[in-house]
């Protein structure tokens, strides 16, 4: 009876237990947890900000001394916590290329039509650069084309070429996606068919000469101005391989676009309906254009840094969570009202290094090695536009199919702890579920992006983590923070936006304070430990935009 007794006690012990496991399992060991209190500190992480942020470091500008220092030390501490070379050639760097070119396009970009000559005007008109890094670009005797959004989507059954050939040709497109209806590419969310990159890169693959994208500042989430300012000077890039290329990037605003398409013989109102439909062709304009210029190249060359931690586990090894975090900046520039010209970019993004370089120190200092690799990848030339992350995914050091998740730092927290975390890419993958349970822990909310129309998922390095396929998490600002009135986080972003973000004065003060950012770079650490010992990769959510690339990747 004893034992018929206690057997019946234990099994409904194990019932208990595999019970309370099943409803959350996303619980962290008490020895991981104290792993992450031993190393995840102010001290560990306001030593390397302090570092990277200094004057003597110069701002990091991409090819500089200070770009070659960080990324010495980077490589420098990984080697001291026990990491292996991750770079290329059993190094710790992955070399990356970078193109400046300049194009010196004409101040008027003549278009002959039906009812006569349109002229756009550089700069009040048209805004263009130069989408191959050859001393001339050119396009000769073009037809021009509206192709509405000029998206194909096969998630959305949506396509605006519908096999029309458009070879050669000068595309006129809106920008942004369909954003009337929330079952159509997440309504008001800009995915990254909205993007200005996927506009250039469609009609690259579709063999067509140049593009004109029409400019508003609702489609855009930014004036005219920007626009100018933005593409008007040298452009980088990563050195042309065999992907297809356009002759011309470019912009118009909406009044130069609306006399374009009237000289077409078409009117912009009635092509604008008529591209808010799935059953949209493309619309050939009664136009002709021919347009050359000279560019100017230069050629730099920067670096990755990346640590490896091999997995314990013999099978899932193979298969990697990949941490990231820009290490680059703008180097020395333009003085501000002070006089100082050193862009130092503590926050942006010497935070970001600092918080990796403490997930780093945990990972490394866990009793056992997860079951997955980890790799730390600091990658270059992110300000420059997401280029050593766009290396890296076209050169993985680990098949797109083989990696498990990406999680990116792109700033730091440093005003202390905050009720809320801001994570950018809520809603798109299976990693949702361990955010919010990592927050819940915290006794933080989770909040989804808070400018879902101005598309933050795609303007830091993890996109290019879920272009290739793997699920990636972003965190944003905190805006409710302890101790502080309701609205004070929201005015203090937007101080430092408008004083600090991307100048001089960007620096590490007295005032900075590292409870909130301890507890976001631990939610890093622990999602990617619980992502590197699960069973099985995260996925994303089903009809996401990024699930095909997924599937494909899986295949390989
Ligand atoms: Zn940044």
């Amino acid at each position: 009876m004893t034992t018929k007794f206690s057997s019946r006690v234990l099994s409904l012990a194990l019932l208990l237990t595999v019970g309370a496991a099943a409803a959350a399992p996303y619980d962290i060991p008490a020895n991981v947890q104290a792993v992450a209190k031993a190393q995840i500190t102010a001290g560990s992480l306001e030593a390397p900000i302090r570092f990277l942020a200094s004057d003597a470091l110069e701002g990091r500008g991409p090819a500089t001394r200070g770009d070659t220092l960080a990324r010495l030390y980077l490589a420098a501490e990984l080697q001291s916590l026990g990491y292996l070379p991750g770079g290329e050639k059993g190094g710790w760097e992955q070399t990356v290329d970078v193109v400046g070119t300049t194009a010196q396009l004409p101040a008027v970009w003549s278009f002959t039509g039906k009812t006569g000559n349109v002229d756009l005007k550089w700069s009040d008109d048209y805004i263009a650069s130069s989408g191959v890094q050859s001393p001339t670009a050119a396009i000769e005797n073009a037809g021009v084309v509206f192709v509405g959004y000029g998206i194909e989507a096969p998630e959305y059954k949506w396509d605006d070429f519908k096999g029309v050939d458009v070879k050669g040709k000068v595309l006129v497109m809106l920008n942004n996606d369909p954003d009337w209806d929330p079952k159509l590419f997440a309504g008001n969310t800009r995915l990254y068919y909205g993007r200005w990159t996927y506009k250039y890169e469609s009609a690259a693959r579709h063999g067509a000469a140049g593009v004109i994208i029409v400019h508003t500042t609702p489609s855009a989430g930014y004036p005219w101005q920007v626009v100018q300012s933005s593409w008007g000077g040298e452009q980088f890039d990563l050195p042309a391989e065999s992907e297809p290329r356009i002759q011309l990037k470019g912009w118009a605003t909406e009044a130069a676009a609306r006399r374009l398409v009237k000289a077409g013989g078409k009117d912009l109102d009635k092509l604008i309906a008529a591209a808010k439909s799935r059953s949209f062709k493309p619309v050939p304009l009664a136009l002709k254009t021919s347009i050359k210029f000279d560019n100017k190249i230069s050629r730099v060359r920067t670096a990755n840094v990346a640590g490896l931690l091999p997995g314990s586990d013999p099978k899932l090894k193979d298969e990697v969570v990949i941490y990231s975090a820009h290490h680059d900046h703008f180097g020395i520039g333009d003085p501000d009202s002070t006089g100082d010209n050193i862009y130092n970019g503590a926050e942006d993004n010497a935070s970001g290094c600092a918080q990796l370089l403490a997930i780093a120190r945990a990972m490394a200092a866990l009793p056992e090695r997860p079951r997955r690799s980890v790799l730390l990848l600091f990658v270059a030339g992110e300000e420059q536009g997401l280029l050593g992350s766009t290396y890296y995914s076209l050169h993985p050091t680990f098949a797109p199919g083989k990696i498990a998740a990406n999680i990116n730092y792109d700033g730091g927290n440093f005003r202390g702890r905050a009720r809320d975390i801001t994570y950018i890419g809520h809603g798109k993958s299976s990693l949702d579920r361990i955010v919010d349970a990592l927050a819940a822990k915290q006794r933080r909310v989770v909040v989804p992006d808070q400018f879902p129309d101005k598309g933050y998922f795609y303007r830091s390095d993890q996109f290019n983590f879920a272009k290739i396929g793997a699920p990636a998490m972003y965190f944003g600002r905190s805006t409710d923070y302890v101790g502080k009135p309701a609205d004070w986080g929201r005015t203090q972003e937007e101080e430092w936006t408008e004083h600090i973000y991307h100048q001089p004065s960007d620096e590490i003060t007295s005032e900075w304070v590292f409870d909130g950012m301890i507890e976001d770079a631990s939610i890093g650490f622990y999602a990617g430990w619980l992502i590197a010992q699960a069973d099985a990769m995260p996925t994303w959510n089903p009809g996401d935009e990024f699930e095909a690339a997924r599937k494909k990747a899986l295949a390989q």
